[in-house]
């Protein structure tokens, strides 16, 4: 009987063990862009600016989620310039699902092919409905819950998402390791910029992994004490 609940208790140690938002990234395009996708235990999964650019890294994308036996349950952008887009209307068609972006970037999405005809970088928008997401709200994922963090400065609608229980943030573009997002495109606003970093990504404990729109992974304690833009 007591071998049973030891058992029992193991079983259940595992599983609550597995409960998590797992994050896979990738790094796509000339413009070096992080795609990421996160997943959970039961393979549902959400990606978040899907940045695959040729048909390559389409297949990259693609044969991970195959390979993972992933379910994809939702597409997000942090913001939408062109490098966080290229791949939406990829995968929008492929797992059929919704566009989901804040009010605010629905120009910024607008403009991305053009902007991607001066970076000649030219490729097929996202042109389906859009959902849109708004400020404190949460993204639930079965058990699994997304802060939504409207964190504006980069582009007028950047939303970072935010897992309290797993310890880490998708900040887009607003917060890089050791740097900031830029603020010269249309939209963007320095003064905001910082501010958005300050009161809403700062808050946050200092081990908070920080998933960034490009660069290495960070933490909220190390941006805190090395970021320059910050300590300026
Ligand atoms: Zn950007
Ligand atoms: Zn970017």
């Amino acid at each position: 009987m007591i071998l049973v609940n030891k058992i029992t208790l193991l079983g259940l140690i595992t599983k609550i063990q597995f409960l998590m938002l797992y994050v896979k990234s990738f790094i796509f395009s000339l413009i070096q862009e992080n795609t990421y996708i996160l997943y959970n235990a039961f393979n549902d999964c959400i990606i978040i600016d899907p940045g695959c650019y040729d048909d390559s890294e389409k297949d990259v994308l693609a044969e991970y989620i195959k390979e993972m036996n992933l379910v994809p349950k939702m597409l997000l952008n942090t913001h939408c310039h062109l490098d966080h887009v290229f791949g939406n209307k990829f995968v929008a068609e492929k797992f059929g699902l919704t566009l989901q972006i804040h009010e605010k970037e629905k120009r910024v999405l607008d403009f991305a092919p053009a902007s991607g005809l001066m970076y000649n970088l030219p490729f097929d928008n996202y042109s389906g409905e859009l959902f849109y997401l708004k400020e404190s709200e949460t993204i639930q994922l079965g058990e699994d819950k997304l802060k939504i963090i409207l964190t504006p400065g980069h582009s007028p609608g950047s939303l970072s998402f935010y897992s309290e229980k797993d310890g880490f943030v998708i900040s887009g573009d607003t917060l890089f390791n050791r740097s900031i997002g830029r603020t010269d495109l249309p939209g963007g606003n320095y003064e905001l910029l910082i501010k958005s970093i300050k009161e809403k990504l700062m808050i946050l404990p200092d081990q908070t992994k920080v998933y960034s729109g490009h660069g290495d992974l960070t933490t909220i304690g190390d941006e805190k004490r090395f970021n320059p833009f910050l300590n300026a």
